[in-house]
C-alpha cells in the first residue's frame, strides 16, 4: 500500500474502516516515515488533549473582560472554538491561555493541575546518564518533526545556557518522553519532556529550590536533576554541568505557571485575551 499521507491523523484516531486500519499497520512496520508521521501525531494529539479546555467559561470571560455580558459576536466566536476541535496551533494556544486565566482565577494562585499526574524515572535517567552507552535509545527526532514539535508547544531549543548544544533527539518510553540531549563538548545537560504534572509523592529525594526565580525540585548530586511542571508538560533535566549553567537552562525553558504570582498571571490573561479579542 502507498503512505499513510493524510491518513495519519486517522489512523492514530482509529477511524480509518478496519482493512484499512490493518492495510496500514502492514505498511508501518516497513515504513519509516509513516511510522514517524504516526509517532509525532501522537504526541501532538497527547499535546492537544492536554491543554485544550472543554468549554468557554462565558461569565469568567464576562467578568474578566469587565463586560456586564459578552456580546453577541464574541458568543458567536466562543460556540465557534468550543465546537471546533482545536487541530491549529493558533486554537491550542488560545485554548491554552484561557486555561491558564481560568486556573488563576479560579484556583487563586495555586499551580495549575492540567493533566494526569506523572513520575519521570529519575534514577534510570540518572543511571543511564553515567551508564556506558551515552547514546540514548529511541528514534532519532528529524529536524522537520522538531520544528512541528515546536510549534505545538514543545521546547525544541537549539541552544540551552548559551553554549550547550542540542546534539540528539529521540522519542523514548513508548514515544511519551521526548529526549534531548545537549553538550558543550565536555558537560553534558540530557532534558526529558512529557505531558502530565509531577507526582509530588515520587519527589521524596527532592527538594523545593527557587531557580531562574522560578519554583522547581532539586536532586543534588551527580548527575543533578531537576524537575518542575508547566502547564500540562513535566520538564525534566539530568546534567553534570555547574549549577549556574542549570540555572540559565531553567531560564530558557517554559516554567510560566511557577514564575509569578496569581496577579500578574491574570493580567497576562487579560493581555492575551485582548489581543485575542481584537484579532476574532
Ligand atoms: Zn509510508
Amino acid at each position: 500500500m502507498p503512505h499513510l499521507g493524510a491518513d495519519v491523523a486517522a489512523y492514530v484516531d482509529g477511524q480509518l474502516s478496519a482493512s484499512a486500519m490493518h492495510d496500514a499497520s502492514v505498511h508501518l512496520e516497513t515504513c519509516d516515515d509513516c511510522e514517524k508521521a504516526v509517532r509525532q501525531q501522537r504526541l501532538v494529539k497527547s499535546r492537544m488533549s492536554t491543554v485544550a479546555t472543554p468549554g468557554p467559561p462565558a461569565a469568567l470571560l464576562a467578568s474578566l473582560a469587565g463586560l456586564a455580558s459578552a456580546p453577541p459576536v464574541r458568543e458567536r466566536w466562543w460556540t465557534r472554538i468550543g465546537r471546533s476541535v482545536p487541530f491549529r496551533a493558533g486554537v491550542v494556544l488560545v485554548s491554552a491561555s484561557l486555561a491558564v486565566i481560568a486556573t488563576a482565577y479560579a484556583m487563586g494562585g495555586a499551580h495549575d493541575r492540567i493533566g494526569d499526574e506523572v513520575a519521570p524515572p529519575y534514577n534510570r535517567y540518572a543511571a543511564e546518564f553515567d551508564g556506558p552507552s551515552r547514546q540514548r535509545s529511541g528514534d532519532v527526532i528529524t529536524a522537520a518533526a522538531m520544528d512541528d514539535l515546536t510549534d505545538f508547544g514543545w521546547a525544541c531549543h537549539d541552544v540551552l545556557a548559551g553554549d550547550l548544544r542540542r546534539v540528539s533527539g529521540t522519542y523514548t518510553d513508548d514515544n511519551e518522553v521526548i529526549a534531548l540531549q545537549y553538550t558543550d563538548g565536555f558537560a553534558r545537560l540530557n532534558l526529558f519532556e512529557q505531558t502530565g504534572v509531577l507526582d509530588a509523592d515520587e519527589l521524596a529525594d527532592f527538594r523545593p529550590e527557587q531557580m531562574a526565580g522560578s519554583e522547581v525540585w532539586v536532586r543534588g548530586g551527580s548527575p543533578m536533576i531537576v524537575t518542575w511542571d508547566d502547564d500540562g508538560t513535566v520538564f525534566t533535566i539530568v546534567t553534570d554541568v555547574g549549577r549556574d549553567r542549570v540555572e540559565r537552562a531553567v531560564a530558557d525553558l517554559p516554567r510560566s505557571s511557577h514564575e509569578r504570582g496569581v496577579g500578574d498571571r491574570v493580567g497576562e490573561g487579560l493581555d492575551r485575551m485582548s489581543s485575542w479579542m481584537g484579532a476574532a
